[in-house]
Parts: C-alpha cells; sequence; structure tokens
C-alpha cells in the first residue's frame, strides 16, 4: 500500500488520474508530518465521474444479482487478503489504534460485504401485493460522501449496497484520509467491477462535495459527517430533487440500570464512550447512573480509565491513539474548558493537550460529573475522548434525559435483566440500542441510522439495499 502514498488520485470510468486543482495536505496525527496530499477536484471532474456512472448504469442494473453478490465476495476476499495494509493505512491517515482498525476497518468491512452479497440474494426483487407485481431496481447514479472516523467502513456500508442495488457510485472520501479511498477502489476494479460502475473524485466538502451533492443526474445522494454538513448537502440534494440519506452526529447515552453489575457496565461504557479517541458517532459520551450509586462509580470510572492507554497508534497495545488533527484537539479541549467553567469537576483528565506521548494530537482520556443538563458538554457532540455523567433519581429520569437531546442515533442498556433493558430500550428515541455490551460491528446486517438530527435513512442489511432503489408495480 505505499505506493498509494504521494498524490491521492481520482478514479473515472477505469481509469486513474491526479487531477488540476488547489492541493491539501494530508497529515498523519501522530508524527504530526506530511504524508502526501490530495487535490480538490471541483465541479467538471465531479461531472465526468457523474456521467461515466450514469453511462456504465443501464447494463449494471441488468447483470444479474447473482453475479453482483459475486462481486462484491471477491472484493471481501481481497480486503481480507489486504487487511492488515489498509488497516495499517488508515491508522496513520486518522490515528486510529492498529487493533481497532484492523477490527474495524479490515474484517468489519469485509464481513459487511459478504452480509450484503447474501441480503441481495434473499432481497425481494420481485414481490406480488394485491395483484400487482413490486419490481425493485437500482436507482442510477448514488454520490456518496463520507467522513474520516472510520473511513473503510463508512464508504463499504453504502457502496456495497449501492452495487447489491445495481446502482453505480461517485464517492467523494474525506479529504483526511483519501488514500483507503484509492485502496479500496482497486479493489473493485482486481474484483471485476466494470469501468464506471464505481468511480472516485478526490477534495474538499464545501467544493468538490458540494457540486456532487447539487449534481442533477444523482438519484441518490448518501451522506455521513456532521449535521452542519448534512444540512448544506440535503439542501442541495433538495435543489435537484434528490432522495438522501443522512447519517449524522450522536451524542449517545449508556444507561446504567440500578440492577447492572455496576463494575462491567462502567468498564463497557468507558470503552464505548473513548472507542477511537471518541471519534465515532455512536460512541457513548453520556454516561447516565443511578444517583443512588454516584458515589461508589467515582473509583470504578478513574479505573477504567486506566486501561486506555495513549500512545503509538502502530503499536498494537495501544488503546488510545491521537485526535485526528490539531483543529480538532483544540476544539475538544475548547469543550473542556466549557465544561469546567459549567460547574464540571473533571474526574480524569486535565484539559490540557496530553504530555504523556511526544507527538501527537493527543487528550487524555476525560471524564466530567456534576455539569447542569444545558451544559454544551451534555448536549452537544464534542467527537474526542469526553464522557460526561449525569445521574437520574429513577427510570422515569433516565429515560427522560436519554431523551433529552437534538441527536438520536445510539444507545446503550445495562441490566441483569434483558427483559428490563429491553423494556426501557423500547421507550428510547434512538436508531439502535445496545444492551449489556453488544457491539454494533458484530452485527452487520442490522440496519444502522438516525431520527432526529442525527439524520434519516438506514445503512447495512436489507433497508440498506433498498435504500438505493426505486419500486415499479406492474398490475395486469
Ligand atoms: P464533515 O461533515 O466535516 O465531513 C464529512 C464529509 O462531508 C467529508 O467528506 C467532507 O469533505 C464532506 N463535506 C463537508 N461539508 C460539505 C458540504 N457543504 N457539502 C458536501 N460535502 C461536504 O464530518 P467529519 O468531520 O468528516 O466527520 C465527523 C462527523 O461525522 C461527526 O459529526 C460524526 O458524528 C459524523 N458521523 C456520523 C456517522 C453515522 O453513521 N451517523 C458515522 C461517522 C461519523
Amino acid at each position: 500500500m505505499a505506493d498509494l502514498l504521494g498524490r491521492a488520485g481520482c478514479l473515472i470510468d477505469g481509469e486513474w488520474f491526479v487531477p488540476a486543482g488547489p492541493v491539501i495536505e494530508v497529515i498523519d496525527p501522530f508524527t504530526e508530518t506530511v504524508m502526501g496530499d490530495v487535490v480538490d477536484a471541483g465541479a467538471e471532474v465531479v461531472d465526468d465521474a457523474v456521467r461515466s456512472a450514469a453511462a456504465a448504469h443501464p447494463a449494471w442494473r441488468s447483470t444479474d444479482v447473482a453475479e453482483r453478490a459475486e462481486l462484491l465476495d471477491r472484493a471481501a476476499d481481497l480486503l481480507t487478503r489486504d487487511g492488515a495494509a489498509i488497516a495499517a493505512l488508515v491508522s496513520r491517515e486518522m490515528g486510529m489504534p492498529i487493533s481497532l482498525a484492523q477490527v474495524t476497518q479490515a474484517q468489519l468491512p469485509a464481513d459487511v460485504l459478504r452480509a450484503t452479497a447474501r441480503t441481495a440474494r434473499a432481497f425481494p426483487w420481485s414481490q406480488d401485493i394485491d395483484g400487482a407485481t413490486l419490481v425493485r431496481r437500482g436507482s442510477g447514479v448514488v454520490g456518496a460522501i463520507t467522513p474520516w472516523n472510520m473511513p473503510v467502513h463508512q464508504i463499504v456500508a453504502k457502496v456495497s449496497a449501492a452495487l447489491a442495488a445495481g446502482s453505480t457510485v461517485v464517492l467523494k472520501a474525506s479529504e483526511m484520509t483519501p488514500y483507503d479511498a484509492n485502496a479500496l477502489a482497486r479493489i473493485f476494479l482486481e474484483a471485476g467491477l466494470p469501468a464506471g460502475v464505481f468511480n472516485v473524485v478526490t477534495g474538499t466538502g464545501t467544493h468538490t462535495g458540494a457540486a456532487l451533492a447539487a449534481h442533477p443526474d444523482l438519484a441518490h445522494v448518501s451522506f455521513t459527517g456532521s449535521v452542519t454538513a448534512g444540512r448544506a448537502v440535503a439542501g442541495l440534494a433538495a435543489a435537484a430533487l434528490t432522495r438522501c440519506t443522512l447519517e449524522l452526529g450522536g451524542k449517545s447515552p449508556a444507561v446504567v440500570l440500578p440492577d447492572a453489575d455496576l463494575p462491567t457496565a462502567l468498564a463497557g461504557s468507558v470503552s464505548s464512550g473513548l472507542v477511537n479517541s471518541g471519534q465515532a458517532c455512536n460512541a457513548t459520551t453520556r454516561l447516565l447512573i443511578p444517583e443512588s450509586l454516584a458515589a461508589d462509580a467515582t473509583g470504578i470510572l478513574a479505573e477504567a480509565v486506566t486501561h486506555h492507554p495513549l500512545g503509538d497508534p502502530a503499536d498494537p497495545s495501544t488503546r488510545q491513539g491521537p485526535l485526528v488533527s490539531a483543529r480538532q484537539r483544540d476544539r475538544v479541549l475548547d469543550y473542556i474548558a466549557d465544561a469546567v467553567a459549567a460547574g464540571g469537576h473533571l474526574l480524569t483528565g486535565t484539559g490540557k493537550p496530553s504530555d504523556a506521548v511526544p507527538t501527537g494530537f493527543f487528550v487524555d482520556p476525560t471524564i466530567v460529573t456534576g455539569l447542569p443538563e444545558d451544559a454544551r458538554a451534555v448536549r452537544e457532540e464534542i467527537f474526542g475522548p469526553v464522557i460526561a455523567v449525569q445521574t437520574y433519581t429513577d427510570v422515569d429520569d433516565a429515560v427522560r434525559i436519554a431523551n433529552d437531546c437534538a441527536y438520536g442515533l445510539s444507545a446503550e442498556v445495562w441490566s441483569g435483566d434483558v427483559g428490563h433493558a429491553r423494556a426501557v430500550a423500547g421507550r428510547l428515541d434512538v436508531g439502535q440500542v445496545k444492551i449489556n455490551g453488544v457491539r454494533t460491528r458484530n452485527r452487520p446486517t442490522v440496519p444502522f441510522g438516525g431520527v432526529k438530527d442525527s439524520g434519516y435513512g438506514r445503512e447495512l442489511g436489507h433497508l440498506g439495499i433498498e435504500e438505493f432503489t426505486d419500486v415499479t408495480a406492474v398490475m395486469s
């Protein structure tokens, strides 16, 4: 994969090239040095890519689903073959600990490709309802726009479903992590994907991404990223009457019920809150515990954090890498300062750049207690290793606090009684609830997506494929 570094490329109609345009540096967040760069390709390149995807669509849509599924399986095998190198690439691009990258950026995407292939084979492409046959086909060109935080998984979640559906794709991956998108494109070509079915354009969101979202010849825009960018993308797509899927941010609660095993629940919640240095849309960054157990929780939480050592992301024992950029580190530190100003107590963390590692954009794992419910650190997505502890009086109060949030992506519930946990889960206004430490990554066909400001539409599984299809009702 080392040959991928340098200037990341665009892929249009099966041909690689580097466009002309402004150049953006790609920075390794651990060494703080330049890894390479990427060109902000712009509207003309986007237009060429959409034309290529549109030209490839009729033949791809008519390709037998068994063949489309087989291609995804082949891509999964190649991703497994190259998994170690791709995980190392992501780890360098954005600082993810290598052990996490192997699981989430190599193994998980390969699992998703295989699961999507299986789901496509069993998908109801044709269904008889009330004397009509509902025929589902790939809807056309999908513009896929993805972030940097779980980059390979986020690309594969969209692209596998679109390809399975019989749609074609133009991908604009994050300008901060362009190399893994190039690596995946190579894999799809090697797997035998026809030219034009999958195209890649490089560049920034506001220039190249916006040109893609606004393009009138798309059937669908599938976006994963922040709420601010999601609003802009949805507006651009709406102007062209293009359908949208929006996978946006989160401020996910972990609700520890009074009957939970406290050490297990707190250690598990801290792990989910600090995963990828808190740079996960479904990180449980609000920890809800019974008021009566708050004193017992303090020591357990402080101890749990010691199991998340900071270090070189390439070291398999590192549990927490740097944040993706100096800007992101400074943003996180601002939130911590704001939390302290709002009356919060730092149970762990210092509110300063971490000095545990000599280079890199590190922030120590930070647990804040005693914040009022309206504090920004309680209400806004920080996207860093910061967990706000909130206390509740009874289960109704826990549900109220959990739902008192602009976001609705994900939640965890911890309890000694799964039935009780499921009953509480059913009252939470979120797209996904995980009980007692279940991991999303172990369920690659379970739909993922949010409600409220976390967006709309679903990825993965049956619903993920359906997203990229149109239905024609044929009656006789
Ligand atoms: P971001 O919104 O800045 O960027 C995401 C992508 O959108 C990038 O490719 C970027 O170039 C592009 N973009 C930015 N502005 C755009 C615009 N105006 N028009 C078109 N494209 C634009 O987000 P980020 O910092 O890369 O990622 C972090 C965010 O992503 C967090 O808010 C996180 O919660 C969210 N996220 C959500 C999910 C989910 O599935 N719900 C998963 C991962 C990350």
